[in-house]
């Protein structure tokens, strides 16, 4: 074991020395699955290939972004494309109307799109544009979601802080963290006794259409529109993080796949291709209020950078124009089905109790403690999931040469350049690693 994942472990020993905890970002150590975290060389296509040369089928793909798998021609085309007429400008760009224009095109809810360079500053403006468009201080979130890791979101919140079990982050302001009023998931009656207490102070409501940063949760039927119904009655803004289910729920997210009609939008991850790039957008009167339009200031010197938004567009116009009478996309959503089912079975068979989810190229499984728990709440997740288990279940995938994410609190995801004999392997994988002690 040692010996298989060596150059990783003396990279890993080094980065220690000069970054802290040896990565730039928490779940990146390991720490959810114990052990030493893999450096990566090389991917291409559905594969990785790690520092000492063992080979990978990866779910993880740079988190969610890279919809049409590693190192795409089509958008490693347009980078080199872009990147020999200049990295940035700091000035206004057709690729960013070009980018802009696709995003409305795909996402009926956004009328007007800003761009910024990450998740977390899609959904920090966002929460401040609500703010100054409601005039009203404090935000509604739920347990267990993550929003990136601006102050008043670091309340509650999943992915990294849950797999390292952090309550909140010191650093975080009592000032910061006041104004964010925290719910249960998929609790309605939680979120309705706070607007029923708060309502007229609240400016928006933030929800991940699936909490997919503490496993994979899906909504309660009507729960989603309820809680839009719910933030509308009170003068309150609703907010959908699709940061992570943009582009890969279905081409217009959560919210088309389930008829949601939020007023903001926060994207990340798969509108950049691979490159660092966020957005927020929504209705255009809401949007007015924005810089230099309006008066709600935010602002990025590499905002709407030229490579991003042509590795994003390039990622986009790909996944979602036919070859052969089907969509790259389509066929990722094939393949996740295939997947999720083949666990299912598997589950079955061999008796050991898995919650498997499945939306579009998005999945996530639990192994429970007993059969016959449902985890529909970070509250169930924390008491119903064997996380040892999936430690050993990760090592063991591991050496099969399928790379799952490092934390069982961590959705999975499928890619266009996977294929049906990958997912095959991956079950058949999964199958010994089930039964291995
Ligand atoms: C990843 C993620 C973020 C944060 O995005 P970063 O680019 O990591 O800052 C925010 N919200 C959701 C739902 C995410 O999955």
């Amino acid at each position: 074991m040692t010996e298989r994942y060596q150059k990783s472990q003396e990279l890993f020993a080094a980065a220690q020395q000069v970054i802290p905890g040896g990565v730039n970002s928490p779940v990146r150590a390991f720490r959810g699955v114990g052990g030493s975290p893999i450096f990566f060389a090389k991917g291409e296509g559905s594969r990785l290939t790690d520092v000492d040369g063992n080979s990978y089928l990866d779910y993880v793909l740079s988190w969610g972004p890279l919809l049409l798998g590693h190192a795409h021609a089509a958008v490693n085309q347009a980078i080199s494309d872009q990147v020999v007429l200049g990295a940035s400008f700091g000035a206004p760009t057709a690729q960013e109307t070009k980018l802009a224009e696709q995003v409305i095109g795909l996402v009926p809810s956004i009328e007007q799109v800003r761009f910024v360079n990450s998740g977390t500053e899609a959904t920090m403006s966002a929460l401040r544009l609500a703010r100054a468009f409601t005039g009203r201080e404090k935000i509604l979130k739920f347990t267990g979601c993550y929003h990136g890791h601006a102050d008043m979101l670091l309340v509650q919140a999943g992915s990294g802080v849950v797999t390292l079990g952090l309550p909140d982050s010191p650093g975080v302001t009592a000032g910061a963290a006041a104004g964010t009023l925290t719910a249960e998931y998929n609790d309605l009656e939680a979120a309705k006794a706070i607007f029923a207490a708060q309502g007229s102070e609240i400016a928006a409501i933030i929800v991940e259409p699936i909490a997919a940063n503490m496993g994979f949760v899906l909504p309660e039927p009507g729960y989603l529109e309820a809680l839009c119904e719910l933030a509308h009655a009170h003068g309150a803004l609703f907010i959908l993080d699709e940061v992570m289910t943009g582009f890969r729920v279905s081409p217009g997210g959560a919210q088309v796949h389930w008829n949601l009609k939020p007023d903001l939008t926060c994207l990340g991850k798969v509108i950049g291709g691979g490159l660092p790039v966020g957005a927020y957008g929504g209705r255009r009167d809401v949007m007015q209020h924005v810089a230099p339009a309006g008066p709600m200031y935010q602002a990025g010197t590499l905002s709407g950078n030229p490579l991003a938004m042509a590795a994003g567009s390039a990622t986009l116009e790909t996944a979602f124009t036919p070859v052969e009478g089907k969509t790259p996309f389509e066929h990722a959503v094939g393949l996740a089905e295939a997947l999720a089912n083949g666990m299912r079975g598997l589950s079955e068979e061999l008796g050991i109790p898995l919650q498997v989810g499945q939306v579009g190229t998005m999945f996530g499984f639990y192994f429970l403690r007993e059969a016959g728990m449902h985890v529909k709440s970070y509250a169930d997740a924390k008491q119903m999931v064997d996380a040892e288990r999936y430690a050993r279940f990760f090592w063991a995938m591991c050496e099969r040469g399928v790379y799952l994410a490092p934390s069982q609190f961590e959705a999975g995801f499928l890619s266009a350049a996977h294929s049906a004999a990958d997912v095959e392997q991956t079950l058949s994988a999964a199958r010994e690693a089930l039964q291995a002690k």
